[in-house]
């Protein structure tokens, strides 16, 4: 399993997790491997009981050997992770981390004992870990007493800022807990994942003042759809922009049979709009209005989009850089010139009334004309002619 480096500076890393049976070592590689052909750099997957336990070295060599691919795997673990990683060590190997959540490994004394059972085998088989805390499932003797104690001073913070701070505490203790135990500082990673963006930024902000891990970022249950989307975007570019946060994941709930890779494409528009990484070209695209016949121009902007992120798979590793390349596909001429030329190569198409030809600039100048019911191949082909010339093939492709 290859390893990717989090933190001390490395680009912000790009997670997702299967909602797959773990047990099922077929369906759950594929979706692996659907998630890391969308970009997902780490995935995650349940291991929730002895036969999840036991498919994990299988879903590894499938990966592999039916699908060609090499994704980090973070094994999931709440409540018998101390079990399952001593009882199945060859699964402790094929993972490339453990997740840890500490409000989930029993209470009392049978809590430190499991934490550190944990611990010990993430340092006996080389494993960083993650410790997961999150709002729905924090320790709660740890929470009732700062309740407690804050009930009685005279004058009680909201029960708000006390269950944020629980989880600060909480994700701390357990990671000096697991630096006691010997787990080296710099294979810790720390989440604290609430659902409401206040939240969310109040916690990361403490947490990034308080410590030097490298931090996951999320909200723990961001919803469906666009509102999903939207929370996550707004949560996670506060903190991106503060310089906060070293890994993310949208949490989306799918539509019914809906597309996993969704929460992919969604990390990877964050960073990609926060100028932080580039993974694909950028297409401006105008709204539309009433200048503009809108399906023509809607199905350009949709082709063209499709086309690029199809050829991406291709370009990734043949044409270094073309993931900054900027193109636009615009709806008149009210601002569809301008916005061509200041892309790399982009088309201002014809609005109503207009003559029906769209011109083409390509770094900044008028180089074309096109017209008719090729116009949108037309366009493609020059895009593709625009690569070649501009983006040197790698070493390896030429
Ligand atoms: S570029 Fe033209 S079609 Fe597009 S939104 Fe502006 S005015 Fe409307």
């Amino acid at each position: 399993m290859g390893a990717v480096p989090i933190g001390g500076g490395a680009p912000v890393v790009v997670q997702s997790m299967t909602n797959t049976d773990t047990t099922d070592a077929a369906g759950t590689a594929a979706q692996v491997a659907d998630l890391a052909r969308a970009g997902s750099e780490i995935v995650r997957i349940t291991v929730n009981n002895r036969e999840a336990a036991a498919a994990v070295p299988e879903i590894v060599s499938r990966l592999r050997d039916d699908h060609g691919v090499d994704v980090p795997l973070v094994g999931d673990f709440h409540y018998n992770g101390h079990t399952l990683l001593r009882e199945f060590p060859d699964t402790a190997d094929a993972l490339a981390k453990f997740r840890i959540n500490p409000g989930n490994v029993g209470r009392g004394a049978r809590h430190d004992r499991n934490f550190a059972t944990m611990v010990e085998e993430a340092i006996a088989h080389g494993k960083p870990v993650r410790i997961g805390v999150n709002a729905g499932s924090l320790d709660p003797e740890l929470l009732d007493g700062l309740m407690d104690r804050n009930a009685r001073l005279p004058d009680p913070r909201p029960a708000g800022a006390v269950l944020r701070d629980a989880m600060v505490r909480s994700a701390l203790t357990s990671a000096e807990a697991a630096e006691e135990i010997g787990l080296p500082h710099d294979a810790i990673v720390v989440s604290c994942k609430v659902s409401r963006l206040p939240d969310v930024v109040a916690v990361y902000r403490d947490l990034a003042v308080r410590c030097d891990y490298p931090l996951h970022l999320g909200l723990t249950e961001a919803g469906m759809g666009t509102k999903g989307i939207i929370a996550t975007s707004a949560a996670l570019s506060v903190l991106l922009e503060e310089g906060i946060g070293d890994t993310i994941r949208a949490s989306l709930t799918p539509e019914p049979g809906g597309d996993r890779t969704l929460e992919v494409s969604a990390c990877l528009d964050i960073l990609q709009s926060l100028g932080l990484r580039s993974f694909r070209p950028d297409v401006t695209a105008c709204p539309g209005c009433g200048r503009t016949t809108s399906r023509v121009f809607q199905e350009l902007a949709q082709t063209i989009q499709a086309h690029l992120e199809a050829r991406m798979d291709v370009w990734r590793d043949e044409r270094p850089g073309v993931a900054d390349m900027r193109v636009a596909v615009m709806g008149c001429i009210v601002n569809g010139p301008g916005e061509s030329r200041a892309a790399d190569i982009g088309i201002s198409l014809p609005g109503t009334g207009e003559e029906p030809r769209a011109p083409v600039y390509v770094d900044g100048e008028k180089v074309a004309t096109l017209e008719g019911p090729a116009l949108a191949d037309d366009f493609i082909r020059m895009v593709e002619e625009y690569v070649e010339s501009r983006y040197a093939p790698a070493a390896s492709a030429a």
